[in-house]
This record gives structure tokens, C-alpha cells and sequence, in this order.
């Protein structure tokens, strides 16, 4: 299987190019050149997540990784549960038992594997910009990985206190720098750097690699698995629009999936585009789910070259509501359920709320990350977890940095 750019001005690249390379040349992002169908036989009756997932994935990169060392490889990865679980009428796929508690870690650990795998020489060095879970993700990810090291860059005061002891916690191989400046600022020293690689190898790790998306889609196909469903609905709660792609990429490759729900905070762009408005093009504001506070998400290329605007408007309907929404959801799903639903996971179960059929949503992160706004929802804070409480034992290792690419290039040129 080869990869090609959206933007169809850059040559064809294996996985391994890539997944190395991020972004295509052209400045695209990356997509297959055909999507393989995979048979029922392989999810309805499968009893072992990293099993179903080698078989799922290996026909994506077969050409470059033997079937033993993709399952090993996955094996390591995805080493956590990924339970689904009644909620009232809906059921709700926990995505958040990976080490940094949040989906991101499917992508992230999934990601550092293949690179580990074929980056064998020179050092690698990984940049990635963060607003809150991505960062912790693949820094965890990444650390004691041979070959590879990573710079974290997050806007300083701009993420919650629990996201902030997760990325500064010291790990081997990881640096993390607090920007005096905004994501945006992080994003575009990012983007420079990369630009202009003289002689630093860099790579980047935000959702725009192709290798943190196919994992993703693993867990659509678990879902099914376990509920058993000839079809159903599926809830995203979506930002930049990373685990809606792998959902259409799953549903594309046979999964019998009817429609998509992409449940938006107030960074609505994307629902307005499917109910027949512009493209999303707005700058991004900050709500209580901040991970979604996307205001131009850059997956939406992707769903743009693998579907028609029609094909779009049909399988995925738009939802996107307020913080008070937000609020009320967590509290009366607490009320009728006793389940507790983190801030982002509680936008996708106001989007279902009065859904007939069966439906899944997918729960992005673990409640306790965002303890805060749980307490503001419901009086009381979520059961804590060990492996955050206990990062405040832990040391920990944070530079400040100018939100300049050159201030970055100095940093990383003095790291040896
Ligand atoms: C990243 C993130 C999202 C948004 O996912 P996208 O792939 O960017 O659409 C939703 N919830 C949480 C908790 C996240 O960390």
C-alpha cells in the first residue's frame, strides 16, 4: 500500500516515509491510496484486542512489517482494557485506561512503536505542540525509546493544573518547555522548524500523522465486538477531527456503521458546514472541554478527499452545545446513571440524549483529569486516580521558552 498527499502534488510515499515525515511535502496530509475491507470474521468473533488489531492493521503496512513483529509491536502499545459499558439507554466505549488517561494514547504509544521501529540510526527528534492531552500522551509514548527523544511545547498558565504536572513530569528522553505565548504560538514554532530542518532530524507528532490515525480505528471496530450490534450509531466528541477520520476510515473498510454524530462544543465550524454552511474557518474560544476547542480542524481535509460534501452530509450529523449544556449533562447523567462523565464525553451524551436506536459514544478521556469542572458540575470531585496522584511526588523537569523558532532551535541544537 502506498500514501498519497489530499493535495495530490506530491509523490507517493510507503508508510514508513509517512509516518517520518508527518506532513506530505506538498503540505497535504497523508491518506491511503485504497482502503483494504475487512471481514466481519475478523471483529464479530474476536476475544483478544491486540489480536483483532494485527489482523485489522497488518494489510496497511504488510509490505514493510512482518505480521509477528506488527503484533508484537501492538502487544506493547496496547497493553490497556477498552471496556464499553451501559450508561441509561446509550453505551459508552471507554477510551481512557492508557497511561495519561485520555484516547490519546492509542495514537501516541501506537505511533512511537513503528518509529522506534524504523528510525535505527540517527536520533529522531520529535516536536509536538500541545493544548493538554496530546503532549502527556506522546511524551509517555515516546520515553525510553532509543533512537527517538521529544520536545513538548504547551502554552504556559493555558492548560489545567492536572495536564500540566502530567507533561513536566521528568521522563528519559522527553523535554517539556512552557511557552510564554498560545497554542497557536507553539503550533507555528513547530511548523519552522520543521520547515527548515538543516541539520536537526525532527518530526512531529500532532494528529496530522497518518500513524497515530490507523490505530484509532481500532476501537470502532471493538465496539462492535463487544455490543454485538448488526449496526449502529456512533458518537465522536470532536475537535480537530482525528477520531471522527479513523471512525469513517473504519466505517469505509466495512464497518457496519449508520451514521456518525461529531459532537462539538461551542467551536461549532464543522456542524455548521454539514447542516449547508461555509467550511470551518473561525478562530478557536476556550470552553470547559478545551481539548475540542478547534476552530479550523485539520482532519477535515482528510474527511474531504475520502468522501463527496453529500456523502459527508449523510453519514454525519452535527451537534454542538454550550458549557451550560455541558454542566447539565454531566449532572443529569450522574443523576439518572451514577456514572461520571468527563467534561468532553458529556458533550457527545447530550448529543444522544433523545436517540431511539442503539448508540455508542465514545468516551475521550477520564473524568479525573478534569476534576475541577466535575466538582463545579456535581459539588463533588471524581474518585481519584493513583497514577495522578501520584505525580506530585514525582520530579520534575520544565524549561521557559520564548515563543520564538529560534529560541526552540537553540534549545534543541545544546541537546545532546
Ligand atoms: C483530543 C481530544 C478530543 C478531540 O479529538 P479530535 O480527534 O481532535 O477530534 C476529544 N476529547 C479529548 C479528551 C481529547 O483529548
Amino acid at each position: 500500500m502506498q500514501f498519497v498527499s489530499t493535495r495530490g502534488r506530491s509523490t507517493t510515499a510507503d508508510f514508513s516515509e509517512a509516518l517520518i515525515q508527518g506532513l506530505a511535502p506538498d503540505g497535504g496530509l497523508y491518506l491511503p491510496d485504497r482502503i483494504p475491507y475487512v471481514s466481519p470474521s475478523l471483529w464479530k468473533h474476536a476475544t483478544d484486542f491486540p489480536e483483532m488489531s494485527t489482523k485489522i492493521l497488518h494489510p496497511w503496512v504488510s509490505s514493510l512489517i512482518h505480521e509477528e513483529t506488527l503484533r508484537s509491536l501492538i502487544r506493547d502499545a496496547l497493553d490497556f482494557p477498552v471496556p464499553l459499558v451501559k450508561v441509561g439507554p446509550a453505551w459508552v466505549l471507554e477510551l481512557f485506561h492508557g497511561p495519561t488517561l485520555s484516547f490519546k494514547d492509542f495514537g501516541a504509544r501506537m505511533m512511537s512503536r513503528w518509529m522506534n521501529h524504523f528510525v535505527q540510526q540517527e536520533p529522531l527528534t520529535i516536536l509536538v505542540a500541545t493544548s493538554g492531552d496530546t503532549g502527556s500522551a506522546v511524551a509517555d509514548g515516546f520515553c525510553n525509546l532509543p533512537n527517538l527523544r521529544v520536545a513538548v511545547l504547551y502554552p504556559k498558565g493555558q492548560v489545567s493544573p492536572t495536564q500540566e504536572k502530567q507533561l513536566i513530569v521528568r521522563r528519559d528522553g522527553v523535554r517539556a518547555y512552557a511557552v510564554h505565548g498560545t497554542f497557536d504560538d507553539c503550533q507555528a514554532m513547530v511548523k519552522q522548524l520543521l520547515a527548515s530542518p538543516e541539520k536537526l532530524r525532527l518530526s512531529a507528532a500532532n494528529s496530522i500523522n497518518i500513524g497515530r490515525l490507523l490505530p484509532q480505528m481500532l476501537y470502532y471496530f471493538w465496539a462492535f465486538t463487544q455490543g454485538q450490534w448488526e449496526s449502529t450509531h456512533v458518537c465522536v466528541p470532536s475537535g480537530n477531527l482525528g477520531n471522527l477520520t479513523a471512525g469513517v476510515l473504519a466505517s469505509l473498510s466495512g464497518l457496519p456503521v449508520t451514521q456518525f454524530t461529531a459532537a462539538h462544543n461551542l467551536n461549532d465550524g464543522f456542524p455548521r458546514f454539514l447542516s449547508g454552511g461555509e467550511e470551518p474557518s473561525a478562530d478557536s474560544i476556550r470552553t470547559l472541554s478545551s481539548a475540542m476547542d478547534v476552530g479550523r480542524p485539520s482532519n477535515f481535509e482528510r474527511v474531504k478527499s475520502l468522501l463527496t460534501e453529500d456523502q459527508i452530509r449523510a453519514l454525519i450529523r452535527g451537534y454542538s452545545c454550550t458549557d451550560e449544556v455541558t454542566l447539565a449533562a454531566i449532572r443529569q447523567v450522574y443523576e439518572e446513571t451514577g456514572y461520571i462523565a468527563d467534561p468532553h464525553t458529556a458533550v457527545g451524551l447530550s448529543a444522544v440524549r433523545h436517540m431511539q436506536d442503539p448508540v455508542v459514544v465514545l468516551s475521550t478521556a477520564h473524568p479525573a483529569k478534569f476534576s475541577e469542572t466535575i466538582e463545579d458540575a456535581l459539588g463533588q470531585r471524581p474518585e481519584p486516580v493513583d497514577r495522578l496522584d501520584n505525580l506530585d511526588q514525582m520530579p520534575t523537569d520544565v524549561k521557559p521558552l520564548e515563543p520564538t523558532s529560534d529560541a526552540l532551535r537553540h534549545e534543541l541544537e545544546r541537546w545532546d
